[in-house]
């Protein structure tokens, strides 16, 4: 990716010369961020706000692969996973810190890029980037970063808040992020067998993107607060459908009727998976990585959102007794698992 010849060995700059120069030019645009980079500590005031805060590690080999991952879509995505949290709670996010481990085998250029990925996912979440912490690695790339976030405390919103005959509804379509990672690691070892072949990505943008550049859901935030639409639970779509489905159950005590016809997936998502032999319905449910919100609303919302393209109604809550289920196509109803599809592909 670089070529070493026309690139800048860290070691030139330092430790404290690569905090100054990654992080110079920051403007702080939140009214509550006093002192940001440049202290022993960040100084910030939230006035009358409940504070939210949330941590994600991204290590290198285990979340992501350079091979295929550009280091300005990894920055942007690492602050993206990170926002998503802050939606998933409805607040605002408003700083974050960035830790960083770097190995001497990066040039200075590839943590360049990485910084204008979380630059540009600040600028336009308006997030201030108030700290963080540098240090070598032995290996390979680790990038954590803590989200600090405001929410007056009437609009928190929890996972364990769901009501018996609420409506669940997501955001957007799923499995696209997981079948885009599908189709990278395809053309991943395509190169390594024959380096002279170039990737075929042709058309298939839209799946590649959710994987390696995902967007926060702010704007379903947003429009359920202008709706006047408080969700009794919420939570983001990190590690499939599934899963999270079953972590609003769980919590809020309550069983779920999920209708696979209503789960919404792109048809380029659709048509990719089926070129992979894979179910589309399982890439959604066991996927992963959408960033999408998942939440219930009580019945009463039901007209207020019924319109609206970009989120589905995809089941209701129940009682706890009577299960976590699944009903397929045909009609058959299925235990929702997060693992463990066999049962329901046969
Ligand atoms: P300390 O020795 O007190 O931990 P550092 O030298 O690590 O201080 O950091 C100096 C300043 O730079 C601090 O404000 C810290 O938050 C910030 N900082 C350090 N590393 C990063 C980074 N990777 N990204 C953003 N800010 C950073
Ligand atoms: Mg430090």
């Amino acid at each position: 990716m670089f070529d070493n010849s026309e690139t800048t060995g860290l070691s030139h700059l330092g430790e404290f010369g690569l905090i100054d120069h990654l992080t110079k030019n920051i403007e702080l645009k939140q009214a509550g961020s006093l002192k940001g980079i440049g202290d022993d500590a960040a100084v910030l005031d939230f006035a009358n706000k409940k504070v939210l805060v949330s941590t994600d590690m991204l290590l290198e080999g285990i979340h992501f692969d350079l091979a295929y991952t550009p280091f300005k879509h990894l920055g942007y995505k690492a602050i993206q996973v990170n926002l998503s949290d802050v939606y998933a709670m409805n607040g605002t996010p408003t700083q974050v810190t960035v830790s960083i481990g770097v190995s001497s085998k990066f040039p200075l250029e590839a943590i360049e890029e990485l910084y204008q990925g979380i630059h540009i996912a600040c600028e336009k979440y308006n997030v201030d980037l108030i700290g963080g912490d540098t240090s070598a690695s032995k290996q390979g790339l680790v990038i954590s970063v803590t989200v600090l976030g405001e929410a007056d405390e009437k609009d928190i919103v929890y996972r364990n808040g769901a009501q018996e005959g609420d409506l669940l509804c997501v955001s957007g379509d799923l499995g696209g992020a997981y079948v885009g990672l599908q189709l990278l690691e395809r053309e991943k070892l395509v190169y390594l067998e024959n380096p002279k072949i170039q990737p075929d990505l042709e058309g298939k943008d839209y799946i590649v993107e959710r994987q390696l550049k995902p967007d926060a859901r702010k704007d379903v935030v947003e429009l359920l607060k202008a709706w006047g639409v408080t969700p009794t639970s919420m939570i983001d779509v990190s590690d499939g459908l599934a899963s999270e489905v079953l972590h609003i159950c769980k919590q809020s005590d309550k069983g779920v009727q999920l209708y696979e016809e209503k789960i919404p997936i792109d048809p380029m998502t659709y048509e990719t998976a089926r070129e992979f032999g894979l179910d589309p319905t399982i890439c959604a449910l066991s996927g992963g990585e959408d960033y999408e919100l998942l939440f219930t609303v009580k019945q009463a919302d039901h007209d207020k959102i019924k319109h609206h393209p970009d989120i589905s109604i995809i089941g209701y809550m129940t009682e706890a007794s009577a299960g976590c289920n699944l009903v397929s196509k045909s009609g058959n109803v299925h235990k929702l698992t997060a693992q463990g599809w066999n049962a329901f592909k046969a």
